[in-house]
């Protein structure tokens, strides 16, 4: 809770560095304008810089001599998360999928199938707000809680991984995670996937970067479809098992199955 505090504290400082603005001079301007520069780009940092651990302490690694992780976020998506199920199953690539609570609402089944193929699910917020890290503490706590909730009714266990939308920041997320049971996991490897065009390029992308004990961030739902990287991952998963790399989990699988209230536990055995 300290660093929250000491983060509004830098919020407010900065914001109160306008009244040496007045009575107005020049040389005022210019100190007001670098203290007000400074503390912006300070807080932006905090906020939006996938791997800082300043606001919450996150891992962005995997344990383990050539070991990998292939991470999803945003789905399910009705049409692509099965393909891309098939793929990891034709592969036997275990990955993690961090999903949005309301469309994992949506698709249920495909959520199960995850699980039960022996995959990870993961939480990413209920709603997927893009300006996450300006939300109301409220709002904040409902995000995270309804995304936990949602796994739980779905495959009978509260997540123990979150990932915010973008990677954002946000100044309460460290005491509210904590609250929730939950760990942030971040990402070594950024793809580029939500912008590529060429399954081409953005295998050799992949495969140029790889490095022992990425975090590797995929997507399986996005606005035009994933097709770009439904067609590049097999390539990427054979030249990178021929270079010894093994597929992990983002975390243990144990580790999700966390005894609940409800034995909603039966439905994760479809
Ligand atoms: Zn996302």
């Amino acid at each position: 809770m300290a660093r929250s505090a000491t983060f509004f504290a830098l919020f407010l400082a900065t914001h109160a560095s306008l009244v040496l603005l007045y009575p107005f001079t020049l040389s005022r301007l210019l100190l007001t304008a670098s203290i007000y520069t400074v503390g912006t780009l300070i807080m932006l940092y905090l906020l939006f810089h996938p791997r800082s651990q300043w606001l919450v302490d996150n891992r962005s690694r995997v344990e383990g001599e050539r070991c990998l992780a292939v991470t999803f976020d945003d789905g399910p998506n009705p049409l692509d998360t099965p393909k891309l199920l098939d793929i990891l199953r034709d592969k036997n690539v275990k990955a993690t999928f961090f999903v949005v609570g309301k469309r994992a609402d949506q698709y249920p089944e495909i959520v199960r199938r995850a699980w039960a193929e022996g995959h990870l699910i993961a939480n990413h917020t209920w709603s997927h707000r893009h300006l996450f890290c300006f939300l109301t503490p409220g709002r904040l706590r409902t995000e995270i809680e309804r995304g936990s909730e949602s796994v739980r009714r779905i495959c009978g266990f509260r997540p123990r991984l979150f990932r915010s939308p973008v990677g954002l920041r946000h100044p309460l997320l460290r005491p509210y995670l904590k609250d929730a049971g939950l760990e942030y996991v971040s990402w070594t490897m950024r793809t580029r996937d939500t912008f590529a065009r060429n399954p081409g390029m953005l295998a050799r992308r992949i495969l140029k970067q790889a490095t022992s004990g990425d975090i590797i961030l995929l997507h399986d739902h996005l606005p035009d479809g994933t097709h770009v990287m439904l067609e590049a991952l097999p390539r990427v998963i054979d030249e990178l098992r021929q270079r010894g790399f093994e597929f992990v989990l983002a975390g243990p699988r144990e580790d999700a199955v966390v005894t609940t209230q409800e034995p909603a536990a039966s439905e994760s055995a479809r």
